[in-house]
């Protein structure tokens, strides 16, 4: 009797752990086009993942998004000032458009003249005071069209820039890829934009470091969050990606179209929102809005949440609006 209830024991113990999912996980420097950034990808699941198709739709996706890849829908636009774009392109950019609109267009797609004066891509220089006043006169997201059929026009000697936007479509659009797979409980991180699907094995939470913006190594806080059956998006934009320093003011790739210089009111802004695209956009129009604008702004957003790292006489300090404290564990100042 007492053998058959081991054996029984031993028997469920085995068929709960084989039915119980593997942590599969996988870092590769992946993504953009023209530039590559370190992509994570954590899946629970029962089979080894096939990780070069991963990464193969993945980098095949961002082509399309990149002004600076030859021959992509966006560099077409930008030389014939009229294109069809892909159908995920244009739904991006009707999203940046959304988000342009409520920003007042401190979030433009059409920041383009003024990134490539810049040139934090390539070589980084502080422009001419006139460079960038003509620049600025170029970049205006009400002057693009859009047509049936996907296509759109923009005016001569403007440009489309979806920078600001892709990263989180192309992070969405491989977490739909992963539905299509029959992946329920996955994390993805891209260069600081993150989607958390479902949950962790035993119904866990995901617990998420918040990157601390002046040492790169340490983290200024943790958030824990997930969803059941559901995705969650967490993005995080900072003055420290892209940047140089010059007579100690520091210039980055955040840009206010008001001035055409980069924004100065916040260091780096995290953003919780339902999707990873929206929450891209948000997070670079808070940055350019700064801490109490910023703030407000992310309040009347539905089902968004916001935290705002700013510099005040010398020291980080941080602003969050009300629900963000909810999913905080942890928080440094
Ligand atoms: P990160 O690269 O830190 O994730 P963002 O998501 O904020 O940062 O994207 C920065 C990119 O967005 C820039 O490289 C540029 O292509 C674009 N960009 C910069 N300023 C703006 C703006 N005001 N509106 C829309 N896009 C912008
Ligand atoms: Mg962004």
């Amino acid at each position: 009797m007492k053998t058959k209830t081991i054996i029984i024991f031993i028997f469920s113990a085995i068929l709960l752990l084989s039915c119980m999912p593997s942590r599969y996980s996988e870092t590769r420097l992946s993504i953009t086009g023209e530039s590559t950034i370190p992509v994570t990808i954590i899946i629970y699941t029962g089979n080894q993942p096939d990780w070069d198709g991963i990464f193969t739709f993945l980098e095949s996706r961002a082509r399309l998004y990149d002004y600076r890849v030859q021959g992509s829908p966006v560099q077409e636009l930008n030389s014939s000032f009229k294109a069809q774009l892909p159908e995920d392109v244009f739904r991006t950019l009707e999203t940046a458009l959304d988000i342009a609109e409520k920003s007042r267009g401190v979030f433009d797609p059409t920041i383009l003249p003024l990134i490539q004066l810049w040139d934090f891509e390539d070589s980084p220089q502080l422009p001419d005071p006139g460079d960038i006043s003509s620049a600025k006169s170029f970049v205006n997201y009400t002057k693009i069209t859009l047509y049936g059929n996907n296509t759109v026009s923009i005016p001569e000697k403007y440009g489309l820039d979806l920078g600001g936007i892709a990263k989180g479509a192309l992070v969405d659009s491989l977490a739909d890829y992963f539905h299509t797979l029959g992946y329920e409980n996955f994390l993805i991180e891209a260069g600081g934009d993150i989607i958390l699907s479902g949950l962790k094995p035993g119904n866990e939470k995901w617990i998420v470091g918040i990157r601390h913006p002046r040492e790169i190594t340490s983290r200024i806080g943790e958030l824990t969050l997930g969803i059941p059956d559901n995705r969650i998006a967490i993005v995080t934009s900072g003055d420290y990606e892209r940047y140089f320093e010059q007579d100690g003011i520091r210039y980055h790739h955040i840009i206010d179209p008001r001035t055409g210089y980069p924004a100065r009111d916040a260091v780096s802004v995290t953003v919780i929102a339902p999707n990873c695209a929206i929450a891209d956009a948000l997070a670079t129009a808070a940055f350019v809005l700064g801490k109490k604008e910023g703030i407000a702004f992310l309040e009347k957003e539905k089902d968004t949440e916001g935290l705002i790292v700013y510099e005040e006489d010398g020291y980080l300090k941080t602003a969050m609006t009300e629900g963000f404290s909810l999913f905080v564990n942890r928080i440094a100042f």
